[in-house]
């Protein structure tokens, strides 16, 4: 399958996700995850119209950007290393991995040099792996609470991953208790806005986190895969 007739593909699945769950399609915005390809493949992805591109190591997405920022607008959404902060701050206009005080400290202090603001998804380990990066669920509370003192970044709204093998009711189960994270910290008035954003699906499990609210869906395989059937 050719980028645009994938991209097409896509585009029919969230379409029928969002009619299945009455959402509106203008409500899921979509993240190409460019991680394991080419500058070239990136760069068609780009004119394909998906604006928004997902990397997740500075290393590998860096000559990526040098010859197309401008042209996208740049998703972190791996782990971040706080000595990889300077590298990527200016660049990267969302980070969806934001999982540890020390790091919500050095994108502050960095993205204020810049007199910028950096938006963020706070990272939830919900499934418990210990695989994976991420607060737990217990934490969510306290940690929003001392993010709210950081004037340059904006928390958009929190982020999980779904164990990449597990049956649709457990994985349904992860995102819908994110949802309900996300409803906890608006009820409770964590910040002085309601934060709108769930960042939760990938290729194999993004009809599902539409159904279950999902507003940003990171997808690398089914758009720039080799071999989608
Ligand atoms: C790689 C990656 C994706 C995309 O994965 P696919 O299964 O290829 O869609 C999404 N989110 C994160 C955090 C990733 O690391």
């Amino acid at each position: 399958m050719n980028l645009q007739k994938k991209i097409d593909d896509v585009e029919r699945r969230v379409i029928a996700a969002c009619q299945r769950s009455g959402r509106i399609r203008d409500e899921i915005h979509i993240v190409a995850v460019t991680k394991y390809t080419s500058l070239e493949m990136t760069e068609a992805v780009l004119q394909s119209g998906c604006l928004h591109i997902g990397e997740s190591r500075w290393q590998d997405a860096k000559p990526k950007w040098d010859a197309l920022g401008s042209l996208g607008r740049w998703h972190f959404i791996g782990h971040l290393q706080t000595n990889k902060v300077k590298d990527i701050i200016n660049k990267f206009q969302y980070i969806h991995s934001l999982d540890r005080l020390s790091l919500a400290k050095e994108l502050d202090r960095k993205a204020r040099e810049k007199n910028i603001q950096v938006k963020c998804f706070i990272q939830v380990n919900v499934s418990g792996e210990s695989s994976k990066f991420g607060l737990a669920p217990a934490e969510l509370i306290s940690f929003a609470e001392k993010l709210v003192s950081f004037s340059h970044l904006e928390v958009l709204g929190l982020m999980t991953m779904a164990p990449y093998e597990a049956p649709d009711q457990q994985i349904r189960q992860i995102f819908s208790d994110l949802r309900r994270l996300k409803d906890d910290l608006n009820e409770k008035s964590i910040f002085n806005y309601k934060i709108p954003h769930l960042s939760m699906g990938m290729s194999n499990d993004f009809e599902i986190a539409i159904e279950e609210g999902a507003t940003w869906i990171r997808l690398g395989s089914v758009i720039v895969g080799e071999n989608e059937e």
